[in-house]
């Protein structure tokens, strides 16, 4: 049996399910509860929440032959055009994932990310050679501080693996970053130039307090420091920016290396708001409800909500003299 979120499931053709934003990666699943034990998990070891939900979003479970076969379909008919597969940590990961990846390129020339614990730059070298586009080593952490409060393992032991691992497989490293955990802008956008310079994918999330998690009364971030950072992170990978021209003040971020003319219309388009990740992965409502506050965009913004994004960023906002192009 695999696990598929719910959106995922309704492009396999396995569900019914009404949704104004279809996910374009197919997000599978596997695994009983994970030994990494992380405060906001809901697969965590110790988490009382319910076994079918991955942040907000619920994972119905399948057979293993109907969702390859879905997968293959949907991709031929470019419904999707990569897979992401996450594994909860166990003792089999490694070779379940192997299995897994063998598995699904018999029937597909899908691109696939890997997303499991790994400890060794030989076993992220496996799941290369097994055909991995991608191999996503999470740090959702944003420094040492806030690892240690909410994952287990060590920081220094992750952050050597993402460096040796990028060196290695340049282009194929992608980390998780979640903001909210406590962190301050600055501590976040420090690492996110780190992992820019290493050539790692950076995909971001915004916290999301699950029942049942040790951080069930913990807050999502506040929508305008989630805002720069989204900023921030697109203009460091595109290039146009970088942490060191950043201004600070308590940790906060309030100015950017770029004149606000610069800024503003690099940040016109909306894409800086939209899913950060690997190519196409899109995570619809992921961190957020339908209909509610949208941390992070599934689709191109409207010409409404990209004027809405560049005044939630509160950096001084719009001076008037810079026009945002439909
Ligand atoms: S960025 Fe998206 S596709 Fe890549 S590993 Fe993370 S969730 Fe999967």
């Amino acid at each position: 049996m695999i696990k598929c979120s719910a959106g995922t499931a309704k492009v396999l053709g396995l569900k019914e399910l009404k949704s104004d934003a279809l996910p374009t990666t197919a997000y599978l699943m596997t695994g009983e509860r994970c030994s990494n034990d992380c405060s906001f998990c809901p697969q965590a070891k110790y988490s009382g929440a319910r076994a079918d939900l991955l942040s907000r979003v619920t994972w119905p479970e399948y057979a293993r032959e109907a969702v390859l076969d879905g997968v293959a379909r949907a991709f031929e008919a470019n419904s999707i055009k990569r897979s992401c597969f996450q594994v909860t940590n166990s003792k089999h990961a490694l070779q379940e994932t192997k299995v897994f990846l063998q598995d699904l390129q018999s029937k597909s020339p899908v691109p696939i990310c890997v997303s499991c614990s790994v400890g060794t730059v030989q076993a992220v070298s496996e799941l290369i050679n097994q055909g991995a586009d991608h191999v996503s080593i999470a740090l959702d952490a944003a420094c040492e501080r806030i690892f240690v409060e909410n994952k287990a393992g060590s920081w220094s032991q992750k952050y050597r693996l993402l460096q040796e691992s990028a060196k290695e497989f340049p282009g194929r490293i992608a980390t998780h970053l979640i903001v909210g955990l406590g962190e301050t802008e600055e501590e976040m956008l420090r690492t996110v130039q780190e992992m820019v310079d290493l050539g790692v994918t950076i995909a971001l999330f915004a916290l999301t307090p699950i029942k049942g998690t040790r951080l069930e009364h913990g807050k999502p971030p506040a929508i305008d420091q989630y805002r720069r950072i989204q900023a921030a992170r697109y203009l460091i990978q595109k290039g146009l920016d970088r942490f060191e021209k950043m201004c600070f003040e308590g940790g906060k971020l309030v100015r950017l290396g770029l004149s606000e003319e610069e800024w503003v219309n690099a940040l016109a388009d909306g894409e800086a708001f939209r899913t950060s990740g690997c190519p196409d992965c899109n995570r619809p409502y992921y961190n957020e409800k339908p209909g509610g506050l949208i941390y992070n965009y599934p689709k191109p913004l409207t010409l409404e909500q990209r004027e809405q994004a560049l005044r939630e960023l509160n950096l001084g906002g719009l001076t008037g003299s810079v026009q945002i192009p439909d």
